[in-house]
């Protein structure tokens, strides 16, 4: 729009001065001239913010504080979102979600009180448990979720630990190996284990060890109270010294905070390096339970979480996992836009509902999406490792080409 000529007064005489029209901070156009000599004109800081830094992030940063992240978190959503799927696009292909598929090796008769499992002995959900799974039935449905595109493999066992457990321990290793030797990657959640139970593993060709920390350790004893915030974190510990990747996440919905979504983030992200994978579930209420009876969580808030997470941990993998098969099919897309980049698929999903591979595959077709290739995977790839990294102008240009 052409500059308009207005008169405008000095003493008594009137002369004409030219005027500019101002940007709105939101990018519209001012329509009232104003005189620019009459504008104060806040000069350009040298300091970028919390926000503006995890946006130009050139790699992974573990000494996040929490009032950081939670500055990130409390970003309106529509800025947010759009900043989680621009540092989503610099570090992955937007294109590409890993399917796994989860199997249930060891169902229920768990001695822990975990308040929203179905697995958990204590609590009446009408679950039967059942013995171990063998070796050849699992390679078996691990053959089937290959054929159907899944490239991780994931084994859950409903334990507290690994203790006296040596020949359940020998078959978990016959499977890891077995799993490896199919070509997929291979995850366990077994419950807790010690620095030498986690070498073993890792000798049998283990990807990833699966332990969610679940929440933030503020609201973690109002959900479980036999095992502590710390003995889950000292598991992560030995997973990450004998070199297997950790996946390690949490369940939204417990009842929790906003802020305990940020404690959740802040714990996974000050890890000596960001886990592998973050698995975000949204709870899905087990009659039976002590949370049995909850209000689920609203999406916003799920969406919320995954733009944080994807903002401060960019190299990550993050998991849709349990509850997913209640989100509509836009709902999923948006995860995906905002940084989420692996699916359950399969039959089931532990003890709950799963999109099936048929349902999923046509989801994909119909966005464009397709299933990451192994060669893709960080399981694969390299390890996240890399310190703090507070990006130069030249580094992000360089990490945005790198990735475009
Ligand atoms: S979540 Fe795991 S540890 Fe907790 S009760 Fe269920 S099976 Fe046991």
């Amino acid at each position: 729009m052409a500059q308009r000529l207005l008169k405008r007064p000095i003493g008594l005489l009137f002369v004409p001065v030219r005027t500019q029209y101002l940007s709105r901070s939101f990018s519209t156009v001012l329509d009232t001239p104003v005189d620019p000599s009459t504008q104060q004109i806040t000069p350009p800081t040298s300091q970028r913010s919390v926000f503006q830094d995890a946006l130009q992030a050139a790699g992974p940063r573990t000494n996040w504080t929490r009032e950081e992240i939670a500055e990130v978190y409390n970003t309106s959503l529509i800025e947010l979102t759009y900043a989680a799927s621009a540092v989503h696009r610099r570090f992955h292909d937007p294109a590409a979600i890993q399917m796994c598929t989860l199997m249930n090796i060891k169902t229920g008769g768990c001695s822990e009180d975990c308040s929203y499992c179905a697995q958990s002995s204590r609590y009446d959900t009408g679950l039967k448990a059942t013995k171990m799974s063998s070796v050849e039935s699992v390679l078996e449905a691990a053959r089937v979720a290959k054929e159907n595109g899944s490239s991780r493999f994931c084994m859950g066992a409903a334990w507290r630990d690994m203790r006296g457990r040596k020949t359940n321990l020998k078959n978990v290793k016959a499977m890891v190996t077995g799993v490896r030797d199919l070509g997929m990657e291979a995850c366990v959640t077994l419950g807790m284990i010690d620095a030498e139970q986690a070498k073993e593993l890792k000798a049998a060709g283990l990807t990833a060890y699966n332990h969610n920390v679940d929440t933030s350790r503020e609201h973690y004893p109002s959900v479980i109270t036999t095992r502590t915030y710390d003995e889950r974190l000292k598991t992560i510990q030995n997973v990450q010294e004998a070199g297997i990747h950790v996946c390690t996440g949490g369940i939204l919905g417990l009842g929790e905070k906003a802020r305990d979504h940020v404690g959740l983030i802040h714990t996974v992200s000050t890890l000596p390096a960001h886990p592998e994978s973050f698995p975000v579930n949204a709870l899905v209420p087990i009659k039976g339970t002590p949370l049995g009876e909850t209000q689920t969580i609203s999406f916003d808030a799920i969406l919320r979480t995954i733009a944080t997470a994807r903002m401060v941990m960019p190299k990550t993998i993050i998991r849709l996992a349990a509850g997913r098969h209640t989100m509509a099919e836009e709902k999923q897309i948006m995860c995906f836009q905002v940084g989420a980049n692996a699916v359950f698929t399969g039959e089931k999903m532990l003890t709950t509902a799963c999109n099936g591979w048929e349902e999923d595959k046509a989801m994909f077709e119909r966005w464009g999406l397709r299933p990451m290739a192994m060669k893709e995977t960080i399981g694969e790839k390299d390890k996240i490792t890399e310190d703090i990294v507070a990006a130069t102008p030249e580094e992000v240009t360089q990490a945005t080409s790198a990735t475009a």
